[in-house]
């Protein structure tokens, strides 16, 4: 998540603008009865630490209430997201708030690929998809939220390279060819059936999930990401000290400081999503499901065997 345009919504100085392609291709996804997903596995693949919690954990707690297994696969090591702390204290710093926001969100395991924050458009996509595909046949990864690799006007690599071995990989660990040295070892090939994108700039939109039951816990999620919350708060502080100016609650107590701001962070952005749809609050996405056009075929020429 990139500081400057996350002020700039949170300040609400400007909405959140994600136009959908057409109102009539829009599926809304309320909060189901009972736990119809048990059984299921889905995947968080984010490069830094506090992407989920701004763009789809309401989402995701939703999911993981209704029976989703969740784990949380984090690609950098998000070395670059403090105030004032060293590039290393910084690591270590991110890698507790991870342990924190596993608990908030209600997410099993994570898993750190560690790669340098704000450098992985260096590293080889073929590599980072490979580690993918290990994890998803691994973990029977049925469903994955991550950024969408074709939403517009992303700035930062770790984003859209994410994005892309993350969809390369959805479907590639599927295939029997693909790295078969994994199934010595006990793995099976395994596809990612349904995918979830999030984009921070103009993307289509074709699915809207109503967050109202779990913004609390999108709230939480997002304060579990302690030190890249205080570096937004203290970004702001220093924004305002240049203009003479400071707004109390954000000059005091850091845990104050932080639960305002990231209050405001779903008034100004989840809510503003929301009231488009009718709803208090709302996440958008680009949602990929299973191909089902063999679906009636089947059913009416399949045999038992
Ligand atoms: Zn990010």
């Amino acid at each position: 998540m990139e500081r400057r345009q996350f002020l700039t919504n949170t300040l609400g100085l400007a909405a959140a603008a994600q136009a959908p392609a057409s109102a009539s291709e829009i599926i809304i996804e309320r909060a189901a009865t009972g736990e119809p997903h048990k059984g299921k596995v889905l995947a968080l693949v984010t490069p830094h630490l506090d992407d989920g919690p701004h763009f789809c954990c309401g989402t995701v707690a939703k999911l993981l209430k209704e029976g989703y297994t969740g784990y949380f696969i984090r690609t950098s090591n998000d070395e670059k997201d403090s105030f004032d702390l060293t590039l290393g204290e910084t690591v270590a710093a991110n890698e507790r708030d991870t342990g924190e926001f596993l608990k908030a969100c209600g997410l099993k395991q994570a898993f750190d690929l560690g790669y340098r924050n704000h450098r992985m458009d260096d590293v080889a996509r073929t590599e980072i998809r490979a580690r993918l595909i290990f994890l998803f046949r691994l973990l029977k990864v049925d469903t994955v939220f991550s950024y969408d690799p074709w939403g517009h006007y992303e700035e930062n690599p770790d984003h859209y390279v994410t994005a892309q071995a993350v969809e390369a990989a959805c479907w590639m660990s599927g295939g029997h060819l693909d790295m078969p040295e994994h199934f010595a070892a006990g793995l099976k090939p395994h596809s990612v059936r349904e995918k979830y994108y999030f984009a921070r700039g103009p993307q289509l939109v074709n699915r809207v999930v109503d967050i109202g039951p779990t913004v609390e816990t999108k709230l939480a999620c997002l304060r579990s990401c302690r030190t890249m919350m205080a570096h937004f708060v203290r970004d702001l502080n220093a924004s305002l000290v240049e203009k003479n100016l400071r707004i109390p609650v954000f000059s005091g107590d850091e845990t104050a400081a932080i639960h305002e701001f990231t209050r405001l962070r779903t008034e100004n952005w989840d809510r503003v999503v929301g009231r488009k749809y009718g709803m208090d609050y709302a996440e958008e996405f680009h949602y990929i499901g299973p191909d089902k056009s063999m679906d009636e075929y089947v059913a009416r020429h399949a045999e038992h065997i």
